[in-house]
């Protein structure tokens, strides 16, 4: 980690490892908080990083807040100048990943509602070239992927992510790359920090979102984009035989951008390379989200870097 990585902290922009939070807070033993993980692209021509649909992510970071029960004592437009505010004290000129989190500090317990803070962590995050990538290996986990009866998937929780975990360390100890996991029902659901597509019969298909799944903004997106080249698309339940089936399969979000599936289970994806659909809806999707292709201009929000002492 960077020494002068700096973070937005309780209002004040400080070194990250000067941050400190309570040992007995609800955010440090019980993963009390919700975050939201949001991707900048750099421009070269503009001098400037597009955060990528900021506006549907603070939707959801408040979404999150309303069913976990926490007050978030910023508002959206607070919140995107903190964010602002942290990339330019970081002179970030590159890809970044941000993470803005709400927390409950202090000493408390599960229940506690109080106080909530907020943090925002930039960090400098090339963006995803498949040229020369192989491709990820795959494996159906043993573990089942949380439900809305128990801990919601489309609140984003820091606790949620527990069940990823278990499911991630079984695919590694199993020499896979990464778990997808199967609904209450047995059917596909997601990844552990992503969401499936699959390409079959030359329609672009992933679970809804009443699939536990996280509503995903970059699902969201890549659907938009397909729908927009012509390719047709379906949003249903999705059986864990339709992976071996599948023509090219592909994880997507934030983080993943588009993540290319080579091998599932004992099954090679399509002819085992990365397949056309999956490189052009990365392409697109890059140049939709860095302003390259100037179409959707709400979903980028410039973050108006001071321009070089040259
Ligand atoms: N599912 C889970 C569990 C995730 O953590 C993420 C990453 N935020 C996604 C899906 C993808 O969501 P998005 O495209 O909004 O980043």
């Amino acid at each position: 980690m960077p020494q002068d990585r700096k973070i937005w902290f309780k209002e004040q922009i400080v070194q990250a490892d000067a941050a400190q939070i309570s040992v007995l807070s609800p955010t440090a033993q019980f993963g009390l908080n919700v975050f939201e993980g949001i991707r900048g692209y750099w421009n070269a021509d503009h001098g400037d990083i597009f955060l990528f649909r900021l506006d549907d992510h603070l939707d959801r970071l408040f979404a999150s807040c309303r069913l976990i029960g926490l007050d978030c004592p910023y508002t959206p437009d607070q919140i995107k100048q903190a964010i602002t505010q942290v990339i330019q004290a970081n002179q970030y000129r590159t890809d970044v990943a941000v993470r803005a989190t709400l927390f409950v500090d202090g000493e408390g317990t599960w229940h506690s509602s109080n106080p909530v803070e907020m943090f925002v962590a930039p960090i400098s995050k090339p963006r995803r070239n498949v040229g020369d990538e192989e491709g990820a290996r795959a494996c159906v986990s043993t573990w089942q992927r949380i439900d809305d009866l128990s801990m919601p998937p489309r609140v984003k929780a820091g606790a949620n992510y527990i069940n990823g975990r278990y499911a991630h360390l079984e695919a590694k100890a199993a020499g896979y790359d990464l778990p997808i996991l199967l609904d209450r029902a047995g059917k596909v659901s997601e990844g552990a920090g992503s969401c499936v597509m699959l390409l079959r019969n030359g329609v672009l298909v992933t679970p809804p979102t009443s699939g536990s799944i996280l509503e995903s903004i970059t699902r969201d997106t890549l659907l938009q984009l397909a729908e927009a080249t012509g390719l047709p698309t379906q949003v249903r339940i999705v059986d864990r035989s339709e992976l071996y089936l599948a023509d090219e399969i592909f994880l997507c979000g934030s983080a993943a951008e588009l993540t290319p599936i080579t091998r599932i289970d004992r099954f090679t994806v399509g002819d085992g390379n990365i397949g056309p659909l999956t490189r052009d809806l990365l392409g697109a999707y890059l140049d939709i989200a860095d302003g390259t292709n100037p179409a959707h201009p709400t979903w980028r929000t410039g973050v108006w870097l001071p321009e070089d002492d040259a």
